[in-house]
């Protein structure tokens, strides 16, 4: 099984990396099973953030049955300094440790996040001061955005950058993941799945390691699914023929209803947060049914409901994506979602 050191923090780990997202939607139980089984089977890194709500606490809980060392990577959202601190001393906390080997500043948006964050009183500020005081080791950044990535290595204020990557997702090849690498900036791949909409997670994951210098962080929130992506990366087998036809049929199918998150379409005169409501059904797959009903992602929707359809999203996109009958077609299926479980009426 392959191993990679993450960049300049020196850091080695095996390169399949355990991501938090999808244990908080199950039992407490589970979700500590889940990651005692991640960490018995090998894995040494162990990605989370303060916005994953109950993650760090589970991870924390998994960590205190196991003397097995682990990487910990965690995330604050803040782009203030005051905010990014006292998401670390929550971090801590629910991790139950005194240091974080990684702390990154979570979804940097944009050009104005990314300049607020790295701003005098902006996240980096007080994360520098924290790795002073020895409460977190590295420093990193997270994103969706390949230009503020790609700015971020310009500034080389980050020790790691984390960025979208599948085969339906593969820009980062091109445009994040060598500059990275010829920085010594340590690369994590997040979402091989896609969010969930992948679901032929064999495959993604092989496409995923296929690249070399990084290391892949996989979500799930059952023992038996973890054991198979595990297993394929044991077994570290080189993608097949047969194997790159299926994902260029896929990447095919994909590429005019799949969101990458961009945020080019925006700003929409109505102020929908487009790509929340474009990637409704792989956040509810993710997160549970619960972001429907209240918070950020119920805010989105709701928002949607006003679209006029004026298509100048539409014409911004570079993908060309149908955002208004996308818009409709996920309303209409969040309605039918609310219908089933009674939150709304027929
Ligand atoms: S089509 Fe809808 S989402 Fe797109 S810009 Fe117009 S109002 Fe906004
Ligand atoms: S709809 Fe198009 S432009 Fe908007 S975030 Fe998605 S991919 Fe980017």
């Amino acid at each position: 099984m392959e191993r990679i050191v993450i960049g300049r923090t020196g850091l080695e780990v095996y390169r399949l990396g355990f991501g938090g997202i999808p244990i908080q939607r199950v039992s407490e139980t589970q979700a500590v099973e889940t990651v005692l089984h991640a960490i018995h089977l090998g894995v040494d890194f162990i990605d989370t953030s303060r916005a994953y709500t109950t993650s760090e606490r589970r991870i924390g809980l998994a960590l205190k049955q196991t003397d097995k060392k682990v990487i910990l990577a965690s995330k604050s959202h803040s782009k203030t300094a005051d905010g990014a601190r006292a998401d670390l001393e929550v971090s801590l906390k629910e991790l139950q440790r005194d240091y974080i080997d990684l702390y990154q500043c979570h979804f940097v948006k944009d050009e104005t996040d990314y300049r607020k964050v790295i701003s005098p009183g902006g996240a980096l500020e007080s994360l520098k001061k924290a790795k002073e005081e020895g409460l977190i080791g590295h420093i990193g950044i997270t994103s969706h955005s390949l230009d503020v990535l790609d700015r971020s290595l310009d500034d080389e204020l980050f020790d790691t950058i984390m960025v979208c990557f599948s085969f339906v997702e593969p820009l980062a090849r091109e445009k994040v993941i060598p500059r990275a690498i010829s920085k010594n900036v340590g690369m994590i791949a997040m979402k091989p799945f896609s969010g969930g909409v992948i679901e032929k997670a064999g495959l993604a994951l092989k496409y995923a390691l296929s690249q070399p210098g990084i290391v892949v962080i996989a979500g799930v929130e059952q023992k038996d699914l973890f054991k198979e992506n595990w297993k394929v990366f044991q077994e570290g087998q080189p993608l097949t023929p047969e194997e790159k036809k299926e994902i260029e049929e896929i990447q095919k199918r994909y590429e005019k209803v799949f969101c990458r998150r961009c945020d080019y379409c925006q700003p929409c005169a109505e102020e929908i947060p487009i790509q929340v409501v474009l990637g409704i059904r792989s956040m509810v797959k993710r997160m549970g049914e619960g972001i429907l009903q209240k918070g950020r992602h119920r805010e989105a929707i709701d928002k949607a409901r006003s679209c006029t359809a004026c298509e100048v999203c539409k014409d911004r996109c570079p993908y060309q994506l149908p955002i208004p009958d996308l818009i409709e077609e996920n309303l209409r299926w969040v309605d039918e979602q609310l219908k089933s479980s009674g939150s709304l009426s027929n």
